[in-house]
């Protein structure tokens, strides 16, 4: 079983896969796979094996989850937590999922149409509610790579779920942050970013009647942007019908937008939720006020350097005052 670490200066867990990889195997620069020969294509060949689908009046499927090809989390087994010396590791429970979006190869995610983009977004809500209920998990990430070099080796459209037993250090450092904001202000510090960017308006790029979308005040990417719900609400478990409509319009929005400006660029995106089983009488107790769900999008345009990886700061070579206005300026139609 693959296990995961945690790195004792930072205190950041790394999952580290029992079986390497050997070196030759990080040599073969394959590409995407073509058409015939995509792994997600294959429907009804039992192969891979079906978790979820939404599927037409005719049977046909329209969105369908599956285990990940390659999973560093296993669902079966217990946590294992060990110390070894001054070291602290467990096994790699949790769940990998894929989910992917479209029977249809090669179609870019913002052409699907909002009607299955919105099948989209239900399938992240229903598959959240149901890893919810694993006890061993306490974060559950929706995440996707879109485009080389993100990570997406597939060129068909899909999106990653991730369930982990431990909540990883990026999304536990906005959790304290969001935690220490409201134990000295009692308010929701998305909230008050969010009336700020609308007050200034230079880094908005879009406002509905749901959500706002504005490029951080201190990105790490350029051309980085954050989709915010206007109501207040730490988790995506509880999002409404409306929300999700609302979130496919504004993803499809942003992605042709994304896509005109840079010319398909690859991007991540990653959905912070509030965790998942956490005592909130204790250390949380106010994560329901202090937490904020919303969606990150970090275009991929730019390779990190240096100064970058060794010192965790970020050059931002487009500002995002002009990133925005760009942005907010390029037309989304076809
Ligand atoms: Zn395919
Ligand atoms: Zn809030
Ligand atoms: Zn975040």
């Amino acid at each position: 079983m693959n296990e995961i670490r945690r790195e004792p200066l930072l205190g950041r867990w790394v999952a580290v896969l029992s079986e390497s990889m050997k070196p030759e195997d990080y040599l073969s620069e394959t590409g995407f796979p073509e058409e015939g020969h995509c792994q997600l294509c294959h429907e009804e060949s039992g192969e891979p094996v079906e978790i979820y689908s939404v599927r037409d009046d005719s049977g046909k499927w329209l969105v369908k989850v599956v285990p990940a090809m390659v999973p560093v989390f296993s669902p079966e087994g217990d946590l294992g937590r060990k110390g070894i010396g001054i070291y602290d590791k467990m096994n790699a429970i949790g769940v990998n999922e894929m989910l992917i979006e479209s029977p249809q190869h090669g179609v870019p995610p913002e052409d699907l149409g909002a009607e299955q983009m919105l099948r989209v977004v239900e399938t992240f809500s229903a598959r959240m509610l149901e890893l919810e209920k694993d006890a061993r998990i306490r974060h559950i990430m929706l995440h996707k790579n879109c485009g080389s070099p993100s990570g997406d080796t597939y060129g068909h459209p899909h999106s990653l779920i991730t369930a982990t037993p431990v909540i990883p250090k990026r999304v536990k450092e906005e959790l304290d942050g969001a935690k220490l904001y409201y134990e000295y202000k009692e308010r929701c510090i998305f909230c008050d970013i969010m009336r700020e960017e609308e007050r200034l308006k230079d880094r908005v790029v879009l406002e509905s009647p749901h959500f706002v979308v504005f490029c951080p005040y201190a990105a790490r990417f350029p051309f980085e942007f954050w989709i915010l719900p206007r109501r207040h609400n730490c988790s995506f478990r509880d999002v409404t019908g409306e929300e999700m409509a609302g979130l496919a319009e504004t993803l499809t929005v942003m992605f042709k937008k994304l896509r005109r400006l840079l010319k398909n660029p690859p991007y991540n995106y990653v959905l912070h939720t509030a965790p998942s089983r956490i005592p909130r009488r204790n250390h949380w107790h106010t994560l329901g006020e202090d937490f904020h769900w919303h969606i990150e999008v970090m275009p991929r345009i730019r390779s990190i350097g240096s100064f970058e990886l060794g010192s965790g700061m970020y050059t931002l070579t487009t500002s995002p005052e002009d990133a925005a206005k760009y942005l907010k300026e390029v037309s989304h139609g076809d």
